[in-house]
Order: C-alpha cells, then structure tokens, then sequence
C-alpha cells in the first residue's frame, strides 16, 4: 500500500484547499524555473526513465510519445494539448485533479509543453465538467497573476500560454484527433493515424495530446526523480496511479495506489470490501467500459496493472476505472448497457461501426430477453471480430470487447436465459418446427 509521503495528489483526501496557496504549502510550484533550466533532453530522459504511461487508457509511454515531437522548429508552432474530456464510463479520476489539485495540472503544463518547445497549451475539457472548469480557470488565473505561466514563466524565460477550451458534451471527443478536430471548431469526428499528432496535429503543427493524469503527475516525478517514481509497480508498469472504484463495493472511491497494487487489498484497504462479502462478487470490469469484463474469482489474485490484467486475463487496466459487480448483477444487461452507450457515441464515419455497434446492440438486446437463437452467440461473437481492429478510432474495439468479454466468461449465463425463456414460453421458431 502507498504511504502517504508517497501520494503526489493529497489533496484528493485533504483540506480540499486548491488555492494556489494550499498548492504551494504542498510543495507544488516549488522551482518550477530549476526544473526547466535544466533543460529539453533532461526533462525527456527523465520522463523516459521514470517509466510512465499515458494514464489515458492506452498507456502509451509518455518520455517516449515527447521525443517524437521535432527538436527544432521548423517554423509552424508546437502545441501541447491537455486531454481533459474523460468520458470513459466509470472514470472520474481526472476530475478529482482537476477538482481538488488544479495547480499540478497547470505546473505539468508549463513543463511539458517546455520539453516540447510549446510555447502553448490547450486543456480541453468535457462539457459537463462546469465545477471543475470553473476551478480549473480560477488556477490558470492564479497561475498568470503569479508570473507562474504568461511571459517568462516561472521566471524560466519561457513564454507560455495556457487556455481552457470547453467541449460540448461528446463522448468521440475524448479521441485525440476527434478532439483535435473540434478544439478547431469543426465536427468531433477521428482522422486517419498516421500521421499521429507529432507530425501533424493541431492546425497541422507539431502537437502532442497527454491525459491529465499523464501530465499531473510530472512535477512531482521530476522534483523526486525518475528513480523514485519507477520504485513503485512492477518493471514496465511503474508508477503510483489513480484508481476509481465503482459499484458494488461498501465504500466507492478515488484513491491514489502504488501500480501493481493486488485487487483485493485495494477493496479490502480503501472500499471496505465488497458488498456482502468476497464470496458475492460476480464480475469486475477493471478499467473502464472499453475493457472486457472478468470473473469475479478470476480477478482475486490479480495485480492491477498493464501486464497482468491484459496478459492474464485478456483484459486491460484502460482508465483504471474498477468497476464492480456483486450476484445481484444482470451482466447480460449491464454489458448491453454498454452496447447501447457505444451504438449512441459512434460518429458514423466508418461502416463496421456505424452499422456494427447498431447490430451488436440489438443482438445484445434479445440476449438481456433471452430471445435470441442459440447460434447467435457464435455469430455476435464473429461480428465483434469483424469490427474490432477494422475502424478508424478505438470506438469499434471499444465496442467489441465488452462483449467479447461477456461471452468469454459468461456464456452459460447467455445460454441458461435462451433456455429458461424456451421453457417458459416456446419461441414462434421451435412451435413451428415442433408442429
Ligand atoms: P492508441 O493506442 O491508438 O494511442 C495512444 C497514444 O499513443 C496516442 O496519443 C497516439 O497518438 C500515440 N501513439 C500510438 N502509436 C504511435 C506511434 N506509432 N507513433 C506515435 N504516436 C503513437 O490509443 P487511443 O485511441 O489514443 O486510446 C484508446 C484508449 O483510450 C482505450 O484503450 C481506452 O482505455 C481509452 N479511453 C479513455 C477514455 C477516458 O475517458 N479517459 C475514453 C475513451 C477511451
Ligand atoms: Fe467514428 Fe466509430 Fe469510426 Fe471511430 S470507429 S471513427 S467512432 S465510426
């Protein structure tokens, strides 16, 4: 378990001060200038050896994503776009930064987008976060009338400008080139990658797009040093990271936990264990509704981190949204929930999505009734395969891979509701074949 020494954002469980005061009796802000006067290709290596990955859900690394940036300007602009628009199901972790620490946040900015030779940076943030874009403007003002960002912040030499950019409630927006395209005022739907955003991105310029999480976490990393930061987890799974836990566990949380951490201690030490007991629960989705679900006895030995969940378990540690579930639970109808979520959310450019999350939604459908042909379940199965990997954006998969998960761990459950509903009412299909 993290001590609390240890924790980079307290203030998730403190005075809940996010001043620009409370952040600097906290240590944030504290030689900022030092850090940048040590330079790009310092700041690069470091963010490199401490071993983060984008906590957006790809976990893409992050040291490795900078250095695609062109060290020298070729005259357009370099831009550093701050990925605020979580909109992921279950995650709620970025709000809580930008909540109760906004000043981390704002710090990150100014030394990322240095590293990057950006002398600007957008934050754009989800539609429905108006609380925390109100205490996130609050922060940047602070920030500006403090000479900690604006011309030559943090007293470093460095012209920085930092803007909050609104978005307007769409889940496709949280894709970086859908976002890309509606911080430029046009529809949010994704580009073709690649190019990726390194080489041509915002206004066609040099940009990179790191969650908030990503970028909260580097001053911290870089005061502490890259060693401290890759001591926690496991080799290729470094970090302290935010978990959001969800459903039905005695005590929903956010918490901040060493990467790595085993799913049961983290319920047991920060959720109050799970509703009635370990033997009640039923499945976990572990990172957010884009990653297949898990049996419940499968995920009690498990390390909540990149490796393990995908290798092991064919799931993935995503936005690290965990996500609950005890016997109560109708899995068929909370994996269709998402269905319909993903169906409602696809922009519509691309066929197997547009049409496949539509068909898959309302397979789904007839298994939440049990009115579904038992063969169906092979052929739901072989369309999620048709839209996985055969879309622009990580919608389609995003769409697939809930199921898959369901009927991966589920199937006996899919098929005892096709039988219980033959019983109890002979479908149009088998009183006619048994006349
Ligand atoms: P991705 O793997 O395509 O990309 C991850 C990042 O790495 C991107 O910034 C991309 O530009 C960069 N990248 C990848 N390959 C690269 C290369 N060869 N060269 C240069 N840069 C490269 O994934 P994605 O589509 O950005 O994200 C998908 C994930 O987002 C899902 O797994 C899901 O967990 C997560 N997600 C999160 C939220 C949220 O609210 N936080 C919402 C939806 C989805
Ligand atoms: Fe749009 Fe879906 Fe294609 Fe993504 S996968 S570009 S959301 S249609």
């Amino acid at each position: 378990m993290l001590k609390d020494q240890d924790r980079i954002f307290t203030n998730l469980y403190g005075m809940h001060d996010r001043s620009l005061k409370g952040a600097q009796a906290r240590g944030h802000w504290d030689g900022t200038g030092d850090i940048l006067g040590k330079g790009r290709d310092w700041i690069i290596a470091e963010m490199k050896s401490s071993g983060l990955r984008g906590r957006g859900g790809a976990g893409f690394p992050t040291g490795l994503k900078w250095s695609f940036m062109p060290k020298e300007s070729d005259g357009r602009p370099a831009y550093l776009v701050v990925n605020a628009d979580e909109s992921e199901p279950g995650t709620c972790k970025d709000r809580e930064i930008m909540r109760h620490d906004p000043h981390t946040l704002i710090e990150g900015c100014l030394i990322a987008s240095f590293a990057m030779n950006a002398h600007a940076c957008y934050i754009y943030i989800r539609g429905e976060y108006i609380r925390e874009k109100e205490a996130l403007q609050i922060a940047i003002d602070e920030a500006y009338a403090a000479g900690l960002v604006g011309k030559n912040a943090a007293k470093s030499g460095w012209d920085f400008d930092i803007y909050l950019h609104h978005g307007a409630g769409a889940y496709i927006c949280g894709e970086e080139t859908a976002l890309l395209e509606s911080l430029e005022g046009k529809k949010g739907m994704p580009r073709m990658k690649p190019p990726f955003p390194a080489g041509a991105g915002l206004y066609g310029c040099p940009t990179t797009v790191n969650n908030v999480e990503s970028i909260a976490v580097v001053p911290t990393i870089l005061r502490r040093g890259a060693e401290w930061f890759a001591g926690f987890g496991r080799p290729n799974n470094a970090g302290t990271k935010i978990f959001a836990i969800s459903g039905h566990v005695n005590k929903p949380c956010v918490v901040e936990e060493s990467m790595s951490i085993p799913f049961e201690e983290l319920i047991d030490k920060h959720c109050g264990g799970i509703r009635g007991g370990w033997g009640n629960l039923k499945a976990v989705i572990p990172g957010g509704s884009s990653v297949p679900c898990v049996r419940g006895e499968n995920m009690r030995g498990a390390l909540m981190d990149y490796d393990y969940l995908q290798k092991d378990l064919r799931s993935g540690l995503g936005t690290a949204a965990v996500i609950v579930m005890d016997q109560s639970t109708d899995i068929i109808k909370a994996i269709w929930r998402l269905s319909a979520f993903y169906k409602h959310e696809s922009c519509g450019q691309c066929t197997p999505c547009r049409e496949g999350t539509g068909w898959m939604m309302r397979v789904m459908d007839r298994l939440v009734r049990g009115e579904a042909e038992p063969e169906e379940i092979d052929m739901l199965f072989d369309v999620t395969k048709q839209v996985e990997g055969h879309t622009i954006c990580a919608l389609g998969d995003a769409a697939a891979w809930p199921i898959q998960g369901l009927i991966r761990n589920f199937r006996d459950e899919i098929e005892d509701r096709i039988k219980a509903k033959r019983a109890a009412k002979p479908s149009g299909r088998v009183a006619a074949v048994a006349a």
